[in-house]
């Protein structure tokens, strides 16, 4: 079970894919921004899934490029072949078969590694979109559309026959696994794009309706990819916390009043050096965990290596000292627990007896201190002045908090 503070991460994540469908959807009830709008829809879809393909094609996101594939290709072959009125036999086969390889390949996409478009895998796909195309052209002889005339009209969400419930129900359940997974922004607007294409299908065949659910599916997706590259330039890959890009900005931001700490592990070297890089790297995503849940309205950031900065908007130093004593405490009394080969995979069903192979080690921190006054001191004065009272702490014997 997902504690509560990840399932909040997840369902932040989801939010703003919920808003532009949610915000889609109501534009399309309300008949007066509907007629305002329909003369832009056309261009929508290929505006922004058009767009999202080239952007991936030039970034190289195989993924990214493929699913906005699906979509538009679901989209123009809706609007030409099975209009919401008039389609015949060739729509509601073309229909039929979209309604289940859409939910198929959105959720098969989900696997596939991100090695590139034109790797092995990309090609392969790829041919796997072309077998698709061939397959609904072959539904479309006269042969086969027999078969499709026993379909309902594509109109309503009643028009989705049981088997692509089934199969989009089954993809939601693949897409949406992943996402509370791995709580990246990218597995999310997958979630979005599947729901975004049941809606378009749901819609009925091509209409006004369906080319914007799709296009908004594919627009949530392209969002996503730019929230991923922000958070690549601002927030620090190992422990999560925003780094020190994102620190500079926000003390370019701050006026009047404000503290900077400045945190570093003690003898982190010698640890390094005893129990290898790897097991350095959990410890940094120990310590950062502590900082991120610092109280008094403090953000933390990775400053660099084992350095980690506190900001503390509109509080002198007297007000933060409680704060950062806290913290240091915090850290001090959760020692690192070194596991040994016997540790499970799975959680247990009762907590075994500490293990011989298991190993507590202290770890400590060092915090110095320093505020902007009224001398309105630039932010590298302020930075440079936490930094010298670190150093204090250090000299005057480590795991200690200097202002
Ligand atoms: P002090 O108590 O004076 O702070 O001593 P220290 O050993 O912590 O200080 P020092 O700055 O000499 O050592 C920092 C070490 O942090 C050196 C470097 O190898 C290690 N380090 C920096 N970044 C990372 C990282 O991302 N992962 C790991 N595992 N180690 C890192
Ligand atoms: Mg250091
Ligand atoms: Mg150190």
């Amino acid at each position: 079970m997902l504690r509560p503070a990840a399932m909040n991460k997840v369902l932040l994540r989801l939010l703003p894919g919920a808003a532009l469908l949610l915000a889609v959807t109501i534009a399309l009830r309300s008949p007066s921004l509907r007629a305002g709008l329909s003369p832009l829809v056309p261009a929508y879809p290929l505006v922004v899934l058009g767009g999202g393909i080239l952007l991936g094609w030039r970034f190289d996101r195989s993924r990214l490029v493929l699913v906005l594939a699906v979509l538009l290709l679901a989209e123009r072959a809706l609007q030409v072949w099975a209009p919401i009125e008039g389609g015949g036999e060739v729509g509601r086969a073309v229909f039929g078969a979209l309604s289940l390889l859409v939910p198929l390949d959105l959720a098969a996409l989900a696997w596939l590694p991100e090695r590139g478009l034109l790797a092995r895998h990309g090609r392969l796909v790829f041919g796997l979109l072309a077998a698709e195309i061939v397959l609904i052209a072959v539904l479309c002889q006269p042969l086969f559309l027999p078969l499709a005339g026993r379909m309902d009209a594509p109109r309503g969400l009643g028009a989705l026959s049981p088997a692509s419930l089934i199969v989009f129900a089954l993809a939601f359940v693949v897409l949406a696994r992943r996402a509370v997974l791995q709580v990246t922004a990218l597995e999310s607007g997958a979630v979005w794009s599947l729901v975004a294409a049941f809606l378009a299908l749901g819609a009925g065949g091509g209409g006004l309706d369906s080319s914007a659910y799709f296009a908004t599916g594919g627009l949530i997706l392209v969002l996503s990819l730019i929230e991923t590259w922000h958070g690549m330039a601002y927030d620090d890959e190992l422990t999560g916390l925003p780094a020190r890009r994102a620190l500079n900005e926000a003390l370019a931001r701050l006026r009047g009043v404000y503290t900077v700490a400045m945190i570093d592990i003690d003898h982190f070297k010698r640890f390094n050096d005893e129990h290898g890089h790897d097991i350095g790297d959990q410890l940094l995503r120990m310590v950062g965990a502590r900082l991120a849940d610092i109280g008094g309205g403090g953000r933390a950031f990775r400053y660099g290596g084992e350095e980690f900065a506190v900001l503390f908007q509109g509080k002198d130093v007297d007000e933060t000292r409680g704060h950062l004593e806290a913290l240091r405490r915090t850290i001090e009394d959760s020692p690192f627990t070194l596991r040994g080969p016997a540790r499970p995979r799975t959680r247990p069903e009762s907590p075994a007896p500490a293990a011989a192979d298991r190993r507590r080690i202290a770890v400590t921190v060092s915090i110095g201190a320093a505020a902007a006054d009224r001398s309105e001191p630039s932010a590298e004065e302020v930075v440079r002045a936490a930094d010298q009272a670190l150093y204090r702490a250090k000299e005057a014997g480590r795991n200690q908090v200097c202002t």
